[in-house]
């Protein structure tokens, strides 16, 4: 095989413009690093390629999206559920993949739900001997989070002190916007039961911040913003690494093995060029992995070598382990007090502008951790399969045809709320990623073959939620859309993947026997590899990872930074 060899020795490679890469780029370039970045996607930019001002009815489809668009035919994702050419494959249980292969990476059209863990997330061994701790506390973490709020921009309101719970720590927060029809009705129905209800934490920008534009409420987040008012790594990071001349980006650049010297210390990456299908080599004197964590894990079991011989910062043998996602489903439910209103102004950001933050007390629930819920409802965009099904609705007049029909669409529009719980997984050993030994992608690289299953630790907490969801929607008066499912079924428990929260495939601990990483996400094999995106947490929390994942980047690049100055890498 012919290898084209870079000359230059850079300071870092990244692998992965993402959540991670895209901000371990912007600390490590602006401490005078020179930084190459390889992307296994193309370039892309929301401010020029997204299709925020579009209608669905543009669209051949109607805005319909199919297998390659799941998320709609606008969404902003190059990637998929299944990508040609790219498979995994599925051992014990079951798990869904979701990738995205582009600049920026599943960050142009991910809901920008950005909570901190709080102090109890990161010591849950201590708290209930579940799982193990964190080798790092919420203290070492909050002064990453607050550069995070402050420089990105995020809304929310600060509501410890009223709420009481403690396990979510006040941040920096832009005035959130107001609540909307259906989001009152459902703080009504919460008040009533009495779950905590709040300002969403969105990295949506309600005011001009840092030189970007202020929101204009289009609700199109998952599109990609065009006026880069919302959290991507393109819209946020990537700009101030640029502006410093010290970023080089390669786009379509599949990495297959970060390699190694005789001294066991990484050398490089080796990557094939998937528009040329040429190979290439890149050396550098720091590595950092952040290609999402089962494509980091991926990589690292596939860099194998004399001295690392079960893949790069394997000695202890638990990458590709402690693999876990949220626990995630939906219920939604129609509300006649929402049908049939005076239309008002409903324009707001792509995202719910209240949620329910955890508010239960495992000692009482018999089953541990917990979940927070994601709202929806209110006047989306109608496109492919807009109301499919009315003639069923609860009080449908049968649907109808022409003049009648309309009235019907009209009526309905907006009277459906949804709730979604996302919580937290015990995380286990036997949930794991390894490589698969017969199947390769085009490129030639092994794949992953995912072994997933829950426990009743996930399954109680999904009958907890079905339940909550089930009496808030009876509050407000209104009528669930689907019945309560079995034990049998899970009940409703999305399968292992589907959430798109995957972490813990090469975690961090202080013993090197029994973690891959230390406390900075320095690999304990290689002083000189990092890992910078969801592998490394030891568990999930009930918030959703991605503001986790982007202050530990952060902790760790200026940690590479630090070290850099020291002469220790
Ligand atoms: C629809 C959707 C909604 C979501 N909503 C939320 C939310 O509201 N809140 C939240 O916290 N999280 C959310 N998430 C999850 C969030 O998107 C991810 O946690 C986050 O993007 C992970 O960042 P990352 O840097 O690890 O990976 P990514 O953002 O996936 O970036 C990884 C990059 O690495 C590249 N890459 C992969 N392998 C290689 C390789 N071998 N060589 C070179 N490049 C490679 C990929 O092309 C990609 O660009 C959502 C995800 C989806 C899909
Ligand atoms: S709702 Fe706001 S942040 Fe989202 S795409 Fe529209 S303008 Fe951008």
């Amino acid at each position: 095989m012919q290898v084209i060899r870079s000359p230059r020795v850079y300071d870092v490679c990244i692998v992965g413009s993402g959540a991670g890469g895209g901000t371990v780029a912007k600390v490590l370039t602006e401490a005078g690093a020179n930084v190459v970045m390889l992307e296994g996607g193309p370039m892309w930019d929301s401010a020029k390629d997204s299709a925020m001002f579009a209608w669905n009815y543009e669209s051949p489809t109607r805005g319909y999206g199919g297998d390659k668009k799941p998320f709609g035919a606008f969404d902003g994702c190059i990637g998929g559920w299944e990508i040609e050419g790219e498979p995994y494959t599925v051992g014990r249980g079951a798990w869904r993949w979701f990738r995205g292969r582009m600049l920026g990476g599943r960050t142009h059209h991910w809901g920008r739900i950005s909570l901190r863990f709080g102090p109890d997330d990161f010591r849950r061994k201590s708290l209930d001997g579940l799982g193990d701790d964190w080798p790092i506390t919420y203290d070492d973490m909050k002064p990453y989070y607050d550069k995070l709020d402050s420089f990105v921009g995020i809304f929310g309101e600060n509501h410890a002190a009223r709420t009481g719970l403690h396990n979510e720590p006040d941040g920096i927060f832009l005035p959130p916007p107001r609540p909307r029809a259906h989001e009152l009705l459902i703080k009504r129905a919460c008040d009533q039961l009495r779950i905590p209800i709040v300002a969403s934490r969105l990295s949506i920008l309600t005011r001009a911040h840092n030189g970007r534009a202020a929101c204009h409420y289009c609700g199109q987040c998952g599109r990609g913003c065009a006026t880069h008012s919302n959290f991507s790594s393109v819209s946020v990071m990537l700009p101030p690494a640029l502006k410093t001349g010290q970023l080089t980006i390669v786009p379509n650049a599949m990495a297959r093995e970060v390699t190694t010297g005789d001294d066991g210390l990484a050398t490089g990456v080796a990557y094939v060029d998937t528009q040329k299908l040429t190979d290439h080599h890149v050396r550098a004197r720091v590595v950092v992995v952040a290609a999402s964590c089962g494509e980091s894990a991926r990589l690292l079991l596939n860099s194998k070598s004399p001295r690392h011989p079960n893949g790069l910062a394997n000695s202890s043998g638990v990458v590709g382990k402690y693999l876990t996602d949220s626990t995630g489903l939906s219920v939604g439910g129609h509300v006649p007090a929402l049908a049939g209103l005076p239309r008002y102004n409903a324009d707001g950001t792509g995202g719910a502008h209240l949620y329910l933050p955890w508010w239960g007390d495992n000692k009482a629930l018999g089953f541990p951790r917990g979940y927070h819920v994601e709202l929806g409802g209110g006047y989306g965009m109608p496109g492919y399969g807009f109301l499919s099904g009315i003639h069923n609705f609860p009080g449908s007049r049968g649907g109808g045809y022409g003049a009648e029909l309309k009235d019907e669409y009209r009526r309905y529009y907006g009277s459906f709320v949804n709730f979604a719980g996302r919580g937290e997984q015990v995380a286990r050993a036997d949930n794991y990623v390894e490589i698969d030994p017969n199947v390769v992608d085009k490129y030639g690289i092994p794949v992953l073959r995912f072994h997933h299953t829950w426990s009743d630790h996930e399954r109680l907490q999904a009958k907890h939620m079905q339940e909550t969801f089930r009496s808030i929607i009876e509050a407000m008066g209104g009528t669930p859309t689907s019945p309560m499912p079995t034990a049998a079924e899970d009940y409703g428990l999305a399968v292992g993947g589907l959430i798109i929260h995957e972490a813990g495939a090469v975690r961090m601990g202080h013993d090197a026997t029994t973690s891959a990483l230390n406390r900075y996400c320095q690999a304990h094999d290689a002083k000189n590899l990092f890992v910078a995106d969801g592998a490394p947490f030891v568990s999930q929390a009930d918030k959703n990872l991605t503001w986790t994942i982007m202050a530990l980047a952060w902790r760790t690049a200026e940690y590479i930074a630090d070290e850099r100055r020291k002469g220790n890498l």
